[in-house]
């Protein structure tokens, strides 16, 4: 019965799929849960890019704030 369910987990591995590009991921893949460097950097890519857009929302609403000390 172990055994078995050993087996079934290795199945599971090898249908790792790239949350990317959807293609199959080794499971010895050295860019896992990636199938490519490639695909890694471009989740990467898009991660930040989620980032800089909440700073920026941040900052616009810092700068409605009146700088009344300055007007001195
Ligand atoms: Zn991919």
């Amino acid at each position: 019965m172990f055994v078995a369910s050993l087996k079934r987990l290795r199945t599971v591995a090898k249908k790792l799929r790239c949350p990317i590009c959807d293609a199959e991921v080794p499971s010895d893949s050295r860019s896992l849960p990636f199938c490519s460097s490639r695909c890694r950097t471009i989740d990467l890519g898009r991660w930040l890019n989620e980032e800089y857009t909440l700073a920026d929302a941040r900052d616009e609403e810092e700068e409605a704030v009146p700088l009344d000390d300055e007007a001195d």
